[in-house]
């Protein structure tokens, strides 16, 4: 879906669905439509997410992948354990979608919609295994005297590198 920018409106469409505040006439604003979902309206200091420019499944999967990359990006070296688990709370969702996919094969016989939808299920299965996969490194396993900002920031990769990896 692409978003529509409006520079200058003539009546007010509204409020930002993103910050609540109305828009009045005569301020810019942008918004989203498909035939599929609701007319989406946000102000111009307020941005889409993932899921809202999309009208597919997926839009959940992209949603906790932009949070899932946040909580790597805040990680700050405290219990990699943390890292580990924003991994496998990821895949869960992946699988979650994976299954969703799953359901709507059986429920439509013939659709050919449903190889493509297979492939996905499958992959989405696939990248949630290599998430949970990932083997991060203790902090002091390291016999080369690594520095410990650079071992945040080599976790921080591995976990990105992953999450990057999505379907
Ligand atoms: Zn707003």
């Amino acid at each position: 879906m692409n978003i529509k920018h409006v520079k200058a409106c003539r009546k007010s469409p509204g409020q930002c669905s993103g910050c609540g505040k109305p828009i009045e006439i005569g301020q810019p604003y942008k918004l989203v439509a498909s035939r599929f979902s609701a007319k989406k309206i946000k102000c111009n200091d307020c941005n889409f997410r993932p899921s809202e420019l999309t009208t597919s499944k997926m839009g959940t999967v992209y949603d906790a992948q932009e949070a899932t990359e946040k909580e790597v990006e805040e990680w700050t070296g405290e219990d990699i354990g943390n890292l580990s688990s924003a991994l496998e709370d990821l895949a869960g969702t992946a699988r979650e979608v994976a299954e969703e996919y799953q359901e709507s094969i059986s429920n439509m016989n013939n659709n050919p919609l449903t190889d493509e939808w297979q492939e996905k299920a499958d992959s989405l299965e696939s990248w949630a295994d290599d998430l949970e996969g990932v083997q991060f490194e203790e902090y002091g396993d390291q016999s080369d005297g690594t520095k410990k900002e650079d071992w945040i920031e080599e976790q921080r990769q591995l976990a990105s590198d992953a999450i990057e990896e999505c379907p």
